[in-house]
């Protein structure tokens, strides 16, 4: 056993000392909402393959808190680690005072840093739009859609055409990112063949989460809406939309897509933030067979953000939370390790709970990111980094 520690420590140091003191100059951050030690646990028990999360050279704990409730909800805890301010639940991208607040994606803009949003969600949701909007209510979609079409994002890689298209007030804002010179595509294929440096890919629920299939029909009209004149050409022009073989491909493949893009003519890197979304649904639900499965989706993706980290040194890749969900747990006697029906969660609540949550960094910069943490210090440990 002794000796066992002493070469694990051994082998940790080799992995630190390939990781520090450098600069990164690309940051990725990976957020994966709901993401607590239950979901992580479900993971690692049930993989019989390395995953993603032992090969972080570095790990940290996280206090999820919002500025008024031990139990943050998705916009607060957003805000805290796209902000690095703690506000109120309900609150997305503003502080206590209602005030906009700066999110580190603006900082790392203000660099000259080139940015991407990807996510298994619409654009509009509570975490990525800590990163671009303020409101005061995460409901105001529409208003948090406009705010989208200011934010200057480069790639961004979503759903939730719903929110840009036969608003209230019957601006176009598909429009009005076609004009502000993004190429927009509704459509996975068009996704995939880009070259375009500056896009903004909305899909179809059901292609970027297979949770949503039932909910959404495979037609043009993204959401059951109807799509702008440019988009529905450009999606006629698409023969083939046959959509994913499998469920795990859609988030490691938008990843990939827009860390290609994101790498070209950026002399200052970028910062791209990604959100496996949907682990709190599962969590809400008290799902443990679609949150196991959620696991296993996310460790794809962050295998393909670990394989860049691995070959381009000067990126920083954070790991982490808002918040847990479900108080998930693998509580005793509910999984022999061999029950042919394999491991089963326990949950506590239908809602997030104020456990904290775990930190994992690899690549440049990773060894700030060993510690205890308040959520609202993430952001800022990045700055420092990148400034
Ligand atoms: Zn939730």
């Amino acid at each position: 056993m002794k000796t066992s520690r002493i070469l694990f420590s051994f082998v940790a140091a080799i992995l630190l000392s390939s990781c520090c003191n450098q600069k990164p100059q690309n940051v990725i951050y990976l957020i994966g909402d709901g993401m607590g030690f239950g979901a992580v646990s479900s993971l690692l028990l049930s993989m019989d393959e390395q995953t993603g999360f032992e090969m972080a050279p570095v790990i940290g704990l996280s206090e999820t808190c919002s500025a008024n409730n031990y139990v943050t909800d998705s916009p607060a805890g957003g805000t805290a680690l796209a902000t690095g301010t703690r506000t109120c639940n309900g609150f997305l991208g503003v502080g206590p005072d209602s005030l906009q607040l700066v999110s580190i994606l603006k900082k790392a803009q203000a660099m000259g840093k080139k940015t991407g949003i990807v996510v298994n969600t619409t654009l509009t949701e509570a975490t990525p739009g800590a990163f671009y909007a303020g409101v005061t209510s995460r409901k105001e979609s529409y208003k948090i859609a406009e705010q989208f079409t200011e934010s200057n994002v480069d790639i961004a890689i979503g759903a939730g055409i719903s929110a840009f298209i036969n608003r209230p007030d019957s601006v176009d804002l598909t429009e009005v990112l076609i004009n502000k010179g993004y190429d927009v595509y509704l459509d996975w294929r068009q996704v995939t063949n880009s070259q375009s440096e500056k896009f903004v890919g909305i899909l179809e629920m059901s292609d970027v989460h297979r949770r949503n299939k039932a909910r959404t029909t495979t037609a043009g009209a993204a959401d059951g809406a109807e799509v702008c004149l440019a988009a529905k050409l450009a999606a006629a022009a698409i023969e083939d939309t046959t959509r994913f073989a499998e469920p795990t491909e859609y988030l490691p493949k938008a990843c990939t897509k827009a860390l290609e893009q994101l790498s070209k003519n950026a002399p200052n890197g970028f910062f791209l933030m990604v959100e496996s979304a949907i682990i709190d649904g599962y969590g809400h639900n008290n799902d443990s067979e679609g949150m196991i499965e959620e696991m296993h989706e996310f460790d794809q993706a962050l295998k393909a953000l670990i394989q860049y980290v691995n070959t381009h040194p000067n990126t920083l890749l954070v790991v982490t939370a808002d918040h847990e969900t479900g108080g998930t747990s693998v509580a005793y006697k509910s999984h022999p390790v061999n029950d042919p029906q394999g491991l089963h969660l326990s949950f506590s609540t239908k809602g997030h709970s104020g456990t904290v949550v775990p930190v994992f960094a690899y690549g440049a910069g990773a060894e700030h990111f060993a510690g205890i943490f308040q959520n609202r210090e993430l952001p800022g440990i990045i700055e420092q980094l990148i400034k």
